[in-house]
């Protein structure tokens, strides 16, 4: 009898394990194309991914092209070739993958834009980002904030930093972040020093602090040596600390030369950091966990024959259609409230920070 039980058993177990490992393989693999790993937003991402697809019974497929184009269309190319259900890319440049979709449709393969809508292209099923207009609308806010705090009443001496302009969100970072900035501007409530404005002058290729650095030691020994500058505008984490490097080095944040106003974006730790020292002013909180959560849904609607969830069908126009969205809510993170929203969301622990 026990003999019968134990081989019961062993029957069930085993057929057990065949459905799920059937289960499994319907389910399919996801090919996730990642722009880098230089910057810490991007690691997360491609964990959360593999962590919430591999739960939901995928297999994954992670690569990161370092910022390198050539790189990420030959990976993307070669998800294709080896036959992946769906493809989520948060693109390098978002213009550059027209070629490559046509492939992915022929082969009946649904792509999703991540974090970075893809452009020129039909070929783009879905798009999961946060509210990217917001995310200028809240680094303004806060630039504005912070200069009443340290310096009241201005008028201010501020500077411009847009992201990088093959990057379709840098344009909605600096345009959201207008849409407060220029009304003070046209006041005279702020002054930018240098008269460099628009994407065009202002963008920071490929997102690379070093050449924030450069731009911001060119503006200081340019326009600043008899006065001083009182706010910069910036788009991510990564150009505020180069930025910051460029102003400490004039000795801001020294003696009677206060730290400039300085935003940010992504909540990546160095920058939490600096904020609790008193440098950078302020970043802005995108939960990657959230993001996944959200692509990990609209890949089982695609593949389950339903309809994935979205909230927005008129913002994101790529040149050859509207992609239908899902934007998740940022928020503006500071000394105030680090601890509330990214310890207390778990999205870091103190140990991390402190
Ligand atoms: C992302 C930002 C990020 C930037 C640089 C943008 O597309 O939305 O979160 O700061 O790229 O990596």
């Amino acid at each position: 009898m026990k003999k019968l039980i134990s081989a019961l058993v062993a029957l069930a177990f085993g057929a057990g394990m065949f459905v799920s490992a059937a289960v499994a393989a319907e389910k399919g693999t996801v090919g996730i194309a990642m722009p880098t790993k230089s910057s810490a937003r991007w690691i997360s991402d491609g964990n959360s991914m593999v962590e919430q697809f591999t739960a939901a019974g995928y297999d994954t497929d992670l690569q990161y092209a370092e910022d390198d184009i050539p790189n990420q269309l030959a990976q993307i190319e070669n998800m294709i070739t080896k036959g992946v259900d769906v493809l989520v890319i948060a693109a390098i440049d978002g213009t550059t993958l027209s070629n490559a979709l046509e492939n992915a449709a022929a082969a009946g393969i649904k792509v999703i834009a991540y974090d970075r809508l893809i452009r020129d292209s039909g070929n783009v099923d879905y798009y999961a980002t946060f509210d990217n207009f917001q995310v200028g609308v809240l680094q303004a806010t806060s630039l504005v904030n912070g200069l009443k705090e340290r310096f009241g009443d201005g008028p201010y001496n501020v500077e411009l930093f847009g992201g990088s302009p093959d990057d379709n969100n840098a344009y909605f970072f600096y345009n959201g972040a207008m849409s407060v900035l220029q009304p003070l501007i046209d006041e005279g409530k702020i002054n930018i020093v240098s008269g460099q404005m628009g994407m065009d002058t202002v963008g920071t290729l490929r997102w690379d602090g070093a050449v924030a650095q450069a731009r911001m030691d060119n503006l200081l020994s340019a326009y600043y040596t008899d006065k001083q500058v009182h706010g910069v505008l910036s788009p991510y984490d990564g150009l505020s600390i180069g930025i910051l490097s460029s102003l400490k080095g004039v000795g801001y944040g020294s003696g009677d030369m206060k730290m400039p106003i300085v935003t940010g974006q992504d909540a990546e730790v160095p920058s939490v950091k600096s904020i609790l020292a008193g440098e950078q002013y302020s970043t802005v909180f995108k939960d990657t966990r959230e993001l996944a959560r959200v692509t990990v849904g609209m890949v089982n609607a695609l593949l389950g024959g339903s309809e994935p969830e979205i909230n927005d069908t008129k913002t994101y126009d790529n040149g050859v259609k509207v992609v239908p969205s899902y934007l998740l809510v940022p928020v503006s993170v500071d000394a105030s409230n680090w601890e509330e929203v990214l310890i207390g969301s778990g999205y870091y622990t103190k140990d991390q920070i402190q």
